[in-house]
């Protein structure tokens, strides 16, 4: 029987349908079968399986797929995009990494205050899946001072464990095999030192089937969640647009359809804001919800890219290929370093670029290194009081600067980035700063703590502090500074406050 209120219509509303918002729906079916969950999802269905991950498509339907979940953008042609861009990017570098199929600008042509950076490169994807269908798949956990201080390890390990499970990670074990043992036994040789978390390899959530490698997409996580849950309902073209309240409790939201404009309320007995890691503070702010950190500490990890030409000793044709292998090279966040590198060898990879033989033939590598950035209250995403976004919700604004310690930071990143190039070959170009956004991690502006002091907007079960009801979720609660992708952390982090949510909702019954 379902924990039924006559006010309500249904138990969970769940706005936003990434992977954060799926992992609160799955783990919230599982424990409360009946229970009446509705997720909404301001942007369309993309073809194929619902959340399905674009890599697993045919190209027609990635294609459309991207471009359907463009937002303001949608239909258009990335080409186009391209050009949009605000002044001061390098296009021959910084392109490549900021504007990516599928995505849309926050904000690219920001208005900088003197001494701010800003983040032009800040996306979003707007469709059913969230980025979630068109991430890389990495999903290395949180080393050292990346760990939340005040979640006891035991929990956390097994919390990034399950989400492991679901997200279906493999992860090749050192030494490796062939090209990437031998990357793997220079890169260790290079950066393992004591203290220093060991270089390994990329965990990935992507699996081999046969012949064909699999990307675990969003839908990796919802699952069956339709059949086995019939109450469960997946709403797409659904904008919501503020949080519904009644002293002090969420008690639903009012949402509009975005094919006919038609606004209409939900009643929830508990609503969850997975909506981005700069929509979710978005909503918030909409609902009057605002809090001193709403939309603060706002923090993404410095990224800078290159390709090197690999030396002699790391010529692919010397090595037996097993397509299978995935030759990523992780050099892992530690408090001494803290930074993260990725090393790889095109020709060796699961990613590889162009026809096998030409790849197989040449002898490219990519190194993609991201170093935390300062946490600080003044880097923020603020939104208008009286000016809206393409979706008609408060516009926004970011606001981001470097200190004189992210310089230092950059600087060593830049010296990582020479020095696991001449390990093993020669750069083809200078490491260069990607634009802000790049990273497509922003992370800090709903941050979880320990107890209410201002500094945090939600506790470490992810409940809003002084709201009842009311929990968000999505790569805005993580407070630490990392260099780590955080999807898995997000997704861990959204199962344990899922188990919460759930608990209270079959005390209920
Ligand atoms: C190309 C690419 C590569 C990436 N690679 C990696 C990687 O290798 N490793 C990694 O850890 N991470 C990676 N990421 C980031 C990863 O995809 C995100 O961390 C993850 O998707 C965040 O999940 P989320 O549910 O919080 O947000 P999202 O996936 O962004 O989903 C949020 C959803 O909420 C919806 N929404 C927003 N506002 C509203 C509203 N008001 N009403 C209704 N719906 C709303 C949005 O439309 C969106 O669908 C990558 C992302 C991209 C795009």
């Amino acid at each position: 029987m379902s924990p039924r209120n006559d006010r309500t219509d249904v138990d969970v509303l769940i706005v936003g349908s990434g992977p954060a918002g799926s992992m609160y729906a799955r783990t919230i079916g599982e424990l409360v079968p009946h229970a009446r969950i509705l997720m909404v999802e301001a942007g369309p269905r993309v073809p194929g399986t619902r959340g399905d991950h674009t890599q697993n498509m045919s190209e027609q339907d990635r294609e459309a797929a991207q471009l359907l979940t463009q937002g303001p953008d949608a239909g258009t042609q990335r080409d186009a995009a391209l050009l949009d861009i605000a002044e001061g990017l390098d296009p021959s570098l910084e392109f490549r990494q900021t504007v990516l199929p599928g995505l849309h600008f926050v904000d690219s042509h920001p208005t900088l205050r003197s001494g701010e950076v800003g983040l032009p490169a800040a996306s979003m994807s707007t469709g059913v899946g969230g980025m979630g269908i068109h991430w890389g798949a990495s999903t290395p956990r949180p080393h050292q001072s990346e760990r939340i201080p005040f979640i006891p390890e035991d929990e956390m390990d097994a919390a990034l464990s399950h989400a492991e499970r679901v997200l279906g990670v493999t992860e090749q074990r050192p030494p490796g095999a062939g090209l990437a043992a031998a990357i793997h036994s220079a890169m260790a040789e290079e950066f393992d030192g004591p203290g220093l978390t060991p270089v390994g390899f990329m965990p990935s959530a992507m699996h081999w089937e046969g012949e064909r490698l699999v990307f675990s997409g969003t839908g990796a996580i919802l699952g069956d969640l339709e059949e086995d849950v019939p109450g469960f309902e997946l709403r797409p073209e659904t904008l919501a647009r503020r949080v519904l309240l009644e002293d002090g409790v969420a008690v639903g939201a009012e949402l509009q359809d975005r094919i006919t404009g038609e606004v209409s309320t939900v009643r929830a007995a508990r609503v969850v804001v997975c909506a981005d890691g700069l929509r979710t503070p978005q909503v918030l702010f909409a609902s009057g919800i605002r809090p001193r950190a709403l939309g603060h500490y706002l923090n993404e990890h410095f990224q800078m890219a290159s390709f090197l030409q690999l030396g002699d000793d790391f010529d692919p044709a010397r090595f037996g290929r097993d397509p299978r292998e995935h030759g990523y090279v992780l050099i892992p966040f530690s408090d001494a370093r803290p930074m993260q590198g990725g090393v790889m060898a095109l020709a060796d990879s699961p990613y590889a670029i162009g026809d096998d033989d030409g790849a197989a033939a040449s002898r490219l590598g990519i190194l993609a290194w991201y170093a935390a950035k300062d946490v600080r209250y003044e880097d923020a995403v603020e939104f208008s009081e009286t000016e809206t976004d393409f979706f008609g919700m408060p516009r926004m604004t970011i606001r981001y600067s470097r200190t004189d310690h992210d310089q230092k930071t950059i600087s060593a990143m830049y010296a990582n980035s020479i020095r696991s190039a001449a390990r093993i070959g020669e750069l083809t170009d200078q490491p260069t700063l990607a634009a802000g956004g790049s990273s497509l991690h922003y992370q800090g502006t709903v941050r979880m703590g320990p107890v209410d002091d201002g500094s945090s907007v939600c506790d470490e079960r992810l409940r809003v502090w002084g709201i009842a009801h009311l929990y968000v979720g999505g790569n805005g609660v993580i407070p630490t500074a990392t260099a780590a992708n955080p999807t898995l952390t997000t997704v861990a982090l959204a199962w344990r406050a899922a188990k919460e949510l759930a608990a209270t909702l079959a005390d209920e019954r």
